[in-house]
């Protein structure tokens, strides 16, 4: 029965970094095999959707107050379509309050078939996967999965000869949407016109024991958290390599700041490999897959691993980071750009029906409690487990209300302080996987405005002066806060000017770019030039002394 458990636990638990896969491999805490465990996840997952139905219609919470929505799909799924049904003994509780309604069960599996005028289980599980991606709204082809080529083992140009050489290019993303009942067979691959060393295939694609991606030859990283790297490092090649140390203040599980050191390694002969970029998180669980990311892309030779450290703690002045030129912020956000990361199942739970009111009062009125029992027992199951938790802030954006926007954006505005106070720095770059405007253009604005900023003659890297794939880019800072839906309304606006948003990099979730919401942005200076080249405010000509004193720092999002 542990089994089951086991699926729920990785299911509703935040994440402690890597892929889905890995979490679940890595853990300590599970009694099933991970093989079993994850199977059961991603089986389900496909499922999910009649499953569903047949547990509402058949009433199974409702009659069966020991299982909750998760148990009871990750337990029906095994009753009706695992060859060996439900892995539990048969005088096992959970295993007992499912088969005792077998016969229901089965009946509303029938049904569930022929109402989609399916011959088979197999037509019926395309047809449920069909209606799972179109009531998605978002088509998968959209969301595609991306791999960023890592120049530290390899190039651009051995991994199309070998890991990719039977694929076939495509001019564009849409391209990559999946045929009909065929999602995962087709082999084609779209180079990104932003990003260099990045490619997208279709969905499906498992890399996952291709020696490329076992090796870390391959890395798989959204587009748009290769952003950060490609703004700081920008296009430089050999003739121009960068100048200084680097720093990633905030870097498990570590995909920027391997994509950092993929960068420097194409700025350089190969015999020149030396330690460049320090990277920390405050999280020591963390840092743990950080190393192992560093190691595993080849990054030691260049990068150097501070566990547990805390990027606010760090010294500035140690001489250790007296050539530190460089440095990229991540830190923990509100995670609301995040759209299913695509190797999290996000499950299709049921819901408890109400049963119809009673005549008598009593009665009606504890069956009224129940209800309301069950509805929030229900509500907060599909909470848990249908936010997928991301490998890189743990907070589900649902969850998120405007205070706590506010604490997050005080504690980000300190860390991106913190940065432009390193003596010989001149880039520093902020992002965020957030879309809240308070995360994003609103922290830029409050980190202009600081004395630190102001006296260090910090600015923000304009449009033009970018990396030639960003400055193509069109998705720009905002001024206004488009998220007024859900749990977070806003009427925050800021006052940037049109320049310092045309600074600013947006993504959007739903949109046909393919990613998540993401946002960053990159402050520079010349050393020696202490005024401010892009006016902060449109009407500006001397900026608010100081910044605001942020709130006390509260803690770690995860
Ligand atoms: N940049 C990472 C990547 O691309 O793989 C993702 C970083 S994730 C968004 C934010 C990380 O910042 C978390 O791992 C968190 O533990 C860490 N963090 C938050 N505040 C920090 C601080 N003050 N110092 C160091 N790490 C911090």
């Amino acid at each position: 029965m542990s089994l089951y458990f086991d699926a729920v636990n990785i299911l509703t638990e935040p994440s402690s970094g890597g892929s889905f896969k890995s979490r679940i491999y890595s853990s300590r805490n599970l009694r099933a095999p991970p093989a079993q465990i994850y199977a059961l996840i991603i089986e389900t997952s496909k499922w999910d959707r009649v499953l569903a139905e047949i547990i509402e219609k058949t009433d199974l919470l409702r009659l069966e107050r020991k299982l909750n929505p998760l148990l009871a799909l990750l337990l029906v799924h095994d009753h009706l379509i695992a060859k060996k049904g439900i892995a539990a003994p048969t005088a096992h509780v959970l295993r007992q309050a499912v088969e005792r309604h077998k016969v229901r069960l089965r009946a509303e599996f029938v049904k569930a078939r022929v109402r989609r005028g399916c011959a088979s289980v197999e037509q019926l599980k395309t047809a449920v996967m069909r209606e799972k991606r179109e009531a998605s709204g978002t088509d998968d082809f959209i969301y595609p999965r991306w791999v960023r080529i890592n120049n530290i083992l390899t190039t651009f140009d051995d991994q199309m000869r070998t890991t990719f050489s039977s694929y076939r290019k495509v001019e564009s993303l849409a391209d990559l949407a999946p045929e009909e009942d065929n999602r995962d067979a087709r082999k084609l691959l779209y180079i990104d016109p932003h990003i260099p060393d990045l490619v997208a295939v279709p969905y499906g694609a498992d890399f996952t024991t291709s020696s490329a991606y076992k090796n870390g030859e391959i890395i798989l990283q959204d587009k748009a958290s290769c952003f950060p790297a490609y703004l700081l490092l920008g296009d430089r090649g050999l003739e121009n390599p960068w100048d200084g140390d680097l720093v990633d203040g905030c870097a498990a599980p570590g995909n920027k700041t391997t994509h950092m050191a993929s960068l420097l390694a194409k700025q350089r002969q190969k015999n020149e490999a030396r330690k460049q970029v320090f990277c920390m998180d405050a999280s020591r669980v963390r840092s743990k897959t950080l190393q192992k990311m560093v190691s595993l892309a080849g990054a030691d030779p260049i990068v150097t691993v501070l566990q547990g450290q805390d990027f606010l703690a760090l010294d500035p002045t140690e001489d250790r980071f007296e050539n530190v030129s460089g440095l990229l912020l991540d830190p923990s956000c509100s995670g609301s750009g995040i759209i299913g990361r695509d190797d999290v199942p996000q499950l299709i739970l049921p819901k408890s029906t109400t049963l119809p009111p009673s005549k008598h009062g009593k009665k009606r009125k504890r069956q009224e409690k129940e209800d309301d029992q069950d509805e929030q027992e229900t509500k907060s199951t599909v909470v848990a487990s249908s936010i997928s938790p991301s490998d890189e802030n743990d907070i589900p954006a649902d969850a998120v209300d405007q205070e706590r926007l506010t604490k997050l954006s005080n504690v980000q505005a300190r860390i991106v302080e913190h940065a432009l106070s390193f003596p010989r720095a001149t880039h520093v770059t902020y992002s965020t996987c957030s879309i809240h405007l308070i995360e994003n253009e609103a922290v830029v604005e409050r980190v202009l405005k600081t004395k630190v900023a102001r006296e260090g003659g910090w600015r923000l890297l304009r449009r033009e002066e970018q990396a030639e794939g960003l400055r193509k880019w069109e998705h720009r800072g905002v001024r206004v806060d488009r998220v007024t839906e859900g749990a977070v309304e806003s009427d925050l606006t800021v006052d940037l000017s049109d320049e310092a948003l045309e600074a600013c990099v947006r993504c959007w979730p739903g949109d046909a770019e393919g990613l998540g919401g993401f946002f960053v942005a990159g402050f520079v200076r010349d050393l020696g030039n202490a005024t401010p080249a892009v006016k902060i405010k449109e009407s500006e000509d001397s900026s608010e002394g100081g910044s605001e004193d942020p709130e006390e720092w509260d803690g770690f999002s995860d």
